[in-house]
């Protein structure tokens, strides 16, 4: 079941973002837009995401492919190549020649630019980078690769080895009641929803509205929607992006409602909070805010 939350936030992601894309590192696969606009920990995101996707209300797509470790699931998996015909491990790559006798090399091994099986120079023909197995002696474009499970220590080859979909998230419907806000808005400002600015720090900042009131002044706005209350951590997060863009007025919207110590931190930032019960409140909120 989505939450009414959930719907609101919904509507926030519609109108700051397509689509939430996976970052891949050594922990694994994780979401940190989902974390933070859901303020949940990894894996709470991802499930959030899949409830999702099974409520209807967001599509995923297959975009990238991991390898993990057929013994314990984990995706730190080292490659490790080896002769496709003797499976010796000991090869080199280079940039191979044949020469007119039939023999195939490696660049290094025609020393100065001699054949080094019928000892005449002349007539190579290019092959490309290649890999030379120093056990057999064969010239090859593809090595066989196997991988080394950086967890467990258990090698398994491509065969055995899980592959394991990786997936963006959607929206379904990308429809917002900010939408409303937005045409409101572009009678009097230049309005980007969501926008983004380089700040003094030279880093860019994402806000859920950018709004320029036609005589260069800047006007930037978040809405952030939690379960009880907004906490410090997304009122810091906003004061920080504020601080190093030193907009004209910062206007951060809290759903449904902020914590003491976040309205202090804001407010010592001359930040205007607007606390609203939901999405529609916000929108009458804000205009007034902004024609005031
Ligand atoms: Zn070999
Ligand atoms: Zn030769
Ligand atoms: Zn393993």
């Amino acid at each position: 079941m989505l939450t009414a939350r959930d719907r609101i936030v919904l509507e926030i992601i519609a109108k700051s973002t397509e689509e939430l894309r996976p970052i891949i590192d050594e922990k694994g696969v994780s979401y940190p837009d989902a974390e933070r606009i859901f303020d949940l920990d990894r894996e709470a995101a991802l499930e959030k995401l899949n409830e999702l996707v099974k409520e209807g209300a967001m599509t995923k797509k297959r975009i990238d492919s991991l390898v993990l470790c057929p013994n314990c699931g984990s995706h730190l998996m080292l490659a490790k190549p080896s002769c496709p015909s003797c499976g010796s491990r000991i090869i080199t790559k280079g940039r191979a020649l044949r020469h007119s006798c039939g023999y195939a090399g490696l660049e290094q091994d025609f020393l100065e630019g001699k054949c080094p099986i019928c000892d005449k120079q002349g007539g190579y023909e290019d092959l490309g980078i290649q890999y030379r197995c120093e056990n057999c002696g064969n010239v090859f474009r593809d090595p066989k690769v196997s991988f080394l499970c950086l967890n467990c220590g258990k090698e398994s080859d491509y065969i055995s080895a899980v592959i394991e979909p990786v997936f963006s998230y959607r929206l379904k419907k990308n429809k917002s009641k900010l939408d409303r806000l937005e045409s409101i808005l572009k009678k009097s400002y230049d309005v980007k929803m969501p926008g983004s600015i380089r700040g003094l720090s030279g880093v860019v900042h994402q806000f859920n509205c950018v709004l320029n009131d036609r005589s260069g002044g800047l006007i930037v706005m978040d809405i952030v929607a939690r379960e009880l209350y907004v906490g410090e951590d997304d009122a810091f997060r906003f004061a920080l992006k504020v601080m190093d863009t030193a907009p004209k007025r910062a206007i951060f919207i809290a759903i449904p409602r902020i914590s003491e110590d976040a309205l202090n931190l804001l407010r010592q930032n001359k930040v205007e909070v607007v606390e609203a019960e939901d999405l529609d409140e916000a929108v009458d909120s804000v205009t007034k805010l902004l024609r005031a």
